[in-house]
C-alpha cells in the first residue's frame, strides 16, 4: 500500500493529506473537459437514458396500480424541485451565492423514500420485463398492470433477487422487487437502521445481517447470488441498470426546469450538489446531466470527511485501487448510505471527464443543517441528504471555489446562476428518529 501512495503525484498527495486531517474542503476536478469538449451533446448517451425512461413509462400502469401515491404523477416515480429561499437566507446571510437555490426532493420519492427508488427499483423492473417477455406474459404494448395477477406472480416467484446494501438500496430493491412477487435476499451491513430491516421482513424479505462494512454486504450478496442462475444479484458497484435508472433523473429535471422557466446555457450555468456513496445515484444523474446540458451544467458530489472515496479515487487517478482505510480514515459516518470506503470504478471512469468536483462534510454539520431546514422551510431530510448542502457557499466564498470560478470565466454569470441541492432521503424516516435528528441539529448549531 505503500508503494500505491509513494507513486503518486505532488497534487494527489496533497489532497490527501488534507483528506487526513478530516476537515471540510472542496477540490476542483483537473480532468474536466480535458478527455475532449464537453459541449458536444451525445445522442446516443441521450437515446440510452430515453430507452430507461421508455421502459418506466411501460410500468406506470402497474406501478401505479402496486402504489397509489404515484397516481398524481401517472404511475412515474418523481419528485418536485422547488426553491428554497427562506433557507438560501439562513444559509448564505451575506448573500455571496448570486443565484437561485432549489431543492430536489428526492427524499419524498414514492415508494422508498430515496433517490434509490430511481435506480433501484429500474433495475428490477428490467428484469421483471425481460423475464415476462421470455414466458410470453406480455408484449411491449400490453398494459403492464397484468403483471399483478397470482398467475403471473407465481412466474416470478420461481426468481430471485439479491442486494448487497447499506440500507435504502436494500429498501427499494425489497420493496419492489416483493411485489412482483420475487424472492428477494437483502444482505445488511451493520451501520443498517433497525426499521429497515423490521420493514422488509414485513413484506417478507430475507434479511441477512454482516458485523462489517457495506463492502462485505456486497461481497456476500455476490458470492451467494452466483450459486443460483435464477438469482439476479443488484451490483451497487457495478451495475450498468442502476446506473441508467438513475440517469433518468436528468430527462425528467430537464422537462421541470423548462416548466419553472429555468435557462441553463453558457451565461446561465446550472450547479448540481449531490451526496455520494460509491457513486452510483449521483454518478448516472451527472453523467445524464452532462449529456444534455454539455459544458453548462457543474455536478459535484459530497462525501462525509471519513468516507470520501469517490474524491480520493478520482484525485489519485486509482479509482477502486484505493480505499479511505488506506489514508487513515474510518470509513465511519451516521450519513445512512454513505459511509462507503472504495468508489465504484465504472463511475470514475464514467464521470472523470465531466465531474466539476466533490466536497466533504463533517456529521456534525449535516445535523446543524438538517434542523435549518427543517426551522426555515419545514422540510425533513435525513442526515446524509444535507451533504450537498453547504455546497453553493462554498463554492461562491471560499477562495478555492472563487479561483475556480475565476479560472472558468464563471465569475460574472453566476448572478444568472442555478443551484440544485439533491436531497437523496427522508421521508421514511420514522418520526421518533427524526424528532432525534432534529434535537441533536438543534445542539450541534449551539
Ligand atoms: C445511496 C444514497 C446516496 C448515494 O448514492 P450512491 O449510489 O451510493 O453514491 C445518497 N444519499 C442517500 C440517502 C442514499 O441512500
Amino acid at each position: 500500500m505503500d508503494d500505491l501512495l509513494k507513486n503518486l503525484s505532488n497534487e494527489a498527495k496533497e489532497i490527501i493529506s488534507l483528506l487526513r486531517k478530516q476537515e471540510e474542503i472542496i477540490w476542483f476536478n483537473p480532468q474536466r473537459g480535458k478527455q475532449g469538449s464537453l459541449n458536444t451533446v451525445d445522442q446516443k448517451s441521450v437515446a440510452d437514458m430515453q430507452e430507461a425512461a421508455e421502459r418506466l413509462q411501460r410500468f406506470a400502469p402497474w406501478i401505479e396500480l402496486n402504489f397509489p401515491a404515484t397516481a398524481a404523477d401517472n404511475g412515474l416515480i418523481e419528485s418536485p424541485l422547488v426553491p428554497i429561499r427562506l433557507m438560501q437566507k439562513v444559509l448564505d446571510p451575506e448573500a455571496e451565492v448570486k443565484g437561485q437555490l432549489y431543492l430536489k426532493r428526492d427524499d419524498i420519492l414514492p415508494v422508498s423514500g430515496s433517490i434509490k427508488a430511481r435506480g433501484g427499483i429500474y433495475e428490477i423492473l428490467k428484469l421483471a420485463e425481460t423475464i415476462a417477455l421470455k414466458h410470453q406474459l406480455i408484449s411491449l404494448a400490453d398494459n403492464y398492470a397484468v403483471l399483478s395477477s397470482p398467475e403471473n406472480k407465481r412466474v416470478f416467484s420461481d426468481y430471485s433477487v439479491a442486494v448487497g446494501s447499506t440500507g435504502n438500496l436494500g429498501l427499494s430493491v425489497g420493496i419492489i422487487s416483493a411485489q412482483l412477487g420475487f424472492q428477494t435476499t437483502v444482505h445488511m451491513s451493520s451501520d443498517a437502521r433497525e426499521w429497515k430491516k423490521v420493514k422488509l421482513r414485513s413484506l417478507g424479505v430475507e434479511v441477512i445481517e454482516y458485523d462489517d462494512d457495506y463492502s462485505k454486504a456486497v461481497a456476500e450478496g455476490r458470492k451467494s447470488a452466483e450459486a443460483d442462475p435464477n438469482c439476479h444479484f443488484v451490483d451497487d458497484e457495478n451495475s450498468e441498470d442502476l446506473f441508467m435508472g438513475y440517469s433518468v433523473a436528468a430527462l425528467r429535471l430537464q422537462h421541470q426546469l423548462k416548466e419553472l422557466g429555468v435557462i441553463v446555457d453558457k451565461d446561465h450555468p446550472l450547479f448540481v450538489y449531490i451526496p455520494c456513496g460509491v457513486g452510483t445515484g449521483p454518478g448516472g444523474v451527472g453523467w445524464g446531466l452532462r449529456h444534455l446540458y454539455g459544458g453548462n451544467v457543474y455536478v459535484f458530489f459530497a462525501e462525509p470527511t471519513q468516507s470520501p472515496c469517490v474524491l480520493l479515487g478520482l484525485a489519485t487517478g486509482l479509482h477502486d485501487k484505493i480505499s479511505v482505510y488506506d489514508i487513515g480514515l474510518s470509513g465511519k459516518t451516521e450519513a445512512d448510505g454513505l459511509a462507503v470506503s472504495r468508489a465504484s470504478r465504472p463511475v470514475c471512469e464514467k464521470l472523470e471527464p465531466s465531474l466539476a468536483g466533490c466536497l466533504t462534510i463533517e456529521d456534525r454539520h449535516l445535523y446543524s443543517l438538517l434542523s435549518m431546514l427543517e426551522e426555515s422551510e419545514g422540510i425533513r431530510l435525513e442526515p446524509s441528504a444535507l451533504a450537498g448542502m453547504p455546497g453553493p457557499v462554498v463554492l461562491s466564498s471560499s477562495n478555492e471555489g472563487r479561483a475556480w470560478l475565476a479560472e472558468n470565466n464563471l465569475t460574472d454569470v453566476m448572478k444568472d446562476a442555478t443551484h440544485i441541492v439533491w436531497s437523496t432521503g427522508g421521508s421514511m424516516v420514522p418520526p421518533e428518529e427524526m424528532q432525534e435528528f432534529i434535537a441533536r441539529g438543534r445542539q450541534e448549531m449551539q
